[in-house]
């Protein structure tokens, strides 16, 4: 009876297909295409996972306004982070590096108002997976709390957690210190919660400097080491404007070394500064697209736009075509896997799944 079913099932599916073929609205009318052909469509991202719809401060782009820009590029799934550096609600500051001794912080101001933006709309074109940013890794006993009100507000909303700072040498001058051993032995309690409802969180958490360029890797090591089936997610895979000079092989053996230990380990490709450091160098586009090749299921792409009404669609276009270089120098299987977005849908359990590239003749 099952086989049947099967059978059935195989030759509907068949018809169906034959049926797309011979529309003759062809794919102009939004048919799914039957294979990705890189030769003529863009090698930009599909989805961000990594788009920061809060400012630090000051006005923000609309909400609908910014979700016509990701249509607009050809972005159909992305990941709504609030900020994790929050300026006070009465400082004249649009961007914290501009005012060293302001103090920044997480905070959940921006969540609600993602939240509530979101859950009024509820947009189906970008696909949106809401994310708490209010984290503050050095107070986790004010994370479970934290969720606890999420829940009752906004129930069934958040599916994301970060962008997080553990680490970030950029906040140093707002009062920001990184998160200690202690700290992270005591994020149990929320990293369970996190687990059991399978939501991915990302890290910032920097890898160190140019002077000390793996002074802070011991706590993203203890991180991995207490929550190896967490799905953790190294922003940047480590890079800073303060690390901009590391040997890439070097940099290469860690993020492998990591990535062989710590099987729900992905790394996020998000942040100009990683083109303009790394990848945009001779000679260091393939390595890394070669270290990609052999972990295609194990990075996921994004801009780490800042959705400040300073900002406009061109802004965006350009961030988005300046990460997705690397996208251009990936064999296929992580092409789609990263560029169109299947590690993405397979993170956060979607049931999409990203187009099978065109095979070349
Ligand atoms: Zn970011």
């Amino acid at each position: 009876m099952q086989r049947i079913g099967r059978r059935l099932a195989v030759a509907a599916a068949a018809l169906t297909a034959v049926a797309v073929i011979a529309s003759p609205a062809g794919a102009g009318a939004g048919a799914p295409a039957e294979c990705f052909d890189r030769a003529t469509e863009p090698y930009t991202s599909q989805v961000d996972s990594h788009l920061h719809f809060r400012p630090f401060g000051g006005q923000a782009i609309p909400f609908d306004e910014l979700n016509g820009y990701l249509r607009k590029s050809g972005v159909r799934h992305a990941s709504m982070y609030g900020i994790g550096q929050t300026l006070p609600v009465d400082s004249t500051c649009t961007y914290y590096l501009d005012c060293p001794g302001t103090p920044v912080a997480p905070s959940m101001r921006n969540d609600f108002v993602n939240a509530a933006n979101y859950a009024a709309a509820k947009p189906e074109d970008p696909e949106l997976a809401v994310s708490m940013t209010f984290l503050d890794l050095n107070h986790p006993e004010t994370i479970p709390p934290g969720i606890s009100l999420y829940d009752k507000e906004f129930p069934g909303v958040f599916r994301w957690a970060g962008e997080v700072n553990l680490v970030k040498q950029a906040l140093f001058a707002n009062e920001h210190t990184p998160a200690t051993i202690e700290n992270i032995r005591n994020w149990a309690p929320f990293m369970k919660v996190l687990r059991e409802r399978g939501i991915p969180i990302t890290i910032h958490s920097d890898l160190g400097n140019d002077e000390e360029q793996t002074k802070y890797l011991p706590l993203m090591e203890e991180t991995l080491r207490q929550y190896p089936d967490n799905k953790i997610v190294w922003a940047h895979m480590g890079l800073s404007k303060e690390l901009a000079t590391m040997d890439p092989d070097r940099h290469i053996a860690i993020m492998t070394r990591l990535l062989d230990q710590y099987p729900d380990l992905t790394l996020d490709l998000s942040w100009r500064v990683l083109e303009d450091n790394y990848f945009g160098k001779p000679g260091v586009r393939s390595k890394y697209a070669a270290f990609l090749d052999r972990y295609p299921t194990r990075a996921i792409p994004g801009t780490d736009f800042v959705a400040s009404r300073a900002k406009d669609y061109a802004v965006y276009e350009e961030e988005l075509e300046v990460t997705s270089r690397i996208n251009r120098a990936l064999g296929d299987r992580a092409f789609r896997n990263i560029a169109l977005g299947e590690n993405y849908y397979r993170l956060l359990g979607l049931r999409e799944h990203a187009p099978r590239v065109c095979r070349t003749r």
